[in-house]
């Protein structure tokens, strides 16, 4: 029998995907995979109505439709505060998980070293392993998730390629401060290494806390890829529609390894969601104040049942404390939760470099009788586990 690739000999499946579908076995209050339960804007979907007879229904240009491309433009130009070429800084992509993926193989070569903070969301892991590069681990220290600056000299010393920046940070909730992102700045400046962003989260952070985008330091726009989505900003993660804005010298290899890996994002979703890219001030004060209400009632329900967790600054994810439960196996206790408690969780170590396993991440991007309900399994948990 011919062999499987090398290449995929380590590779496992995703716990974050995998625990969608226990969820779905057992009929849990899926809060393991991160996505919403309640509609897109109404906007988008007229428009996709319309799109759906008028078109296109054939392929977009590769790296992106016109009209798509121009509304972002405008929308990241505005937010990021430098001005982005639609024709040349920007490449439409299949969700932010091929943007990621796209940044890798175009600026990283088999045996090249990248950096990646632990936690760290698990795509991550697979890009490096597909991409041929060897990650450098840099723990994001608990409970502050901070990280020790001599320790990330000490990885950019082995000279990497590439820094991954999660912000805001899945699974932890972290928003980096103006002067950490500047830290991460200088020593990439100094070691002459790239920083692939991920910025999924960027209008899903609570006050006081700020987003800074990476690519928006001094010195910066010229080493940073900026890759992000549509996803989680219009509930849209099933249309998978990302993108990665960088300078047109890296935007023009991008392109390529784009226009091989997948030709292009659905031209009628691309369409249908620039109504949404085209969206004012109002719109991202409203999907923002929606969050914080989620994180509210749900941090409050935690702190009900007693159970200690994580405070996020951005991003929909809290992680539990589930030391009391006295399991040395999170998956297991996942398992368990979604059997016997009916709530999908994912298990921590799947974040972690660390030998970690006392920590589940839920999230709470879910209607509030959904949140409601999963807070009245989970106030039960200890007498099922
Ligand atoms: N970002 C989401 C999460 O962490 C999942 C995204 C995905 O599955 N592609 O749960």
């Amino acid at each position: 029998m011919p062999r499987p690739s090398r290449r995929t000999e380590n590779f496992t499946d995703s716990v974050i995907r995998r625990m969608t579908r226990i969820s779905q076995r057992f009929d849990a209050i899926n809060l393991s995979q991160g996505f919403p339960d309640f509609d897109p804007p109404k906007e988008i979907l007229d428009r996709l109505a319309e799109v759906a007879y008028e078109g296109p229904h054939q392929y977009a240009l590769t790296w992106g439709a016109k009209n798509f491309r121009e509304a972002l433009a405008a929308k990241q130009s505005r937010l990021m505060g430098f001005d982005i070429d639609p024709e040349s800084d920007i490449v439409t992509t299949c969700g932010s998980t091929e943007a990621m993926m796209a940044a890798m193989m175009s600026v990283v070569d088999p045996g090249d070293r990248v950096i990646v903070f632990s936690p760290f969301y698990e795509n991550y892991g697979a890009d490096a392993v597909l991409s041929g590069a060897e990650p450098i681990y840099v723990p994001l220290h608990p409970p502050t998730f901070e990280f020790v600056k001599e320790e990330l000299e000490a990885a950019f010393a082995q000279r990497p390629k590439a820094i991954i920046l999660c912000n805001p940070s899945n699974p932890t909730g972290k928003v980096f401060t103006r002067a950490e992102l500047q830290t991460i700045a200088k020593l990439a400046q100094e070691y002459d290494s790239y920083v692939i962003t991920d910025e999924v989260y960027e209008h899903i952070v609570y006050g006081p806390h700020r987003h800074t985008y990476m690519a928006s330091l001094p010195g910066m726009y010229e080493r940073t890829i900026s890759c992000s989505s549509l996803s989680k900003t219009y509930s849209i993660t099933g249309w998978r529609l990302g993108y990665v804005i960088a300078p047109p010298e890296v935007i023009d290899v991008a392109r390529k390894v784009h226009d091989f890996l997948t030709v292009g994002a659905a031209a009628p979703l691309q369409e249908a969601a620039t109504v949404g890219l085209r969206f004012g001030d109002g719109y991202y004060r409203d999907l923002l104040d929606k969050y914080d209400g989620k994180r509210r009632l749900f941090l409050k329900g935690l702190d009900e049942i007693g159970i200690e967790h994580t405070d996020p600054q951005g991003a929909y994810y809290v992680m539990l404390d589930i030391s009391e439960f006295g399991y040395d196996d999170d998956v297991r206790f996942c398992e368990d939760l979604a059997e016997k408690a009916g709530v999908g969780a994912v298990p921590g170590s799947t974040f972690f470099r660390e030998d970690i396993n006392h920590l589940i991440r839920l999230h709470f991007a879910k209607n509030d009788e959904t949140l409601e309900a999963a807070l009245e399994r989970l106030s039960k948990m200890r007498d099922v586990l």
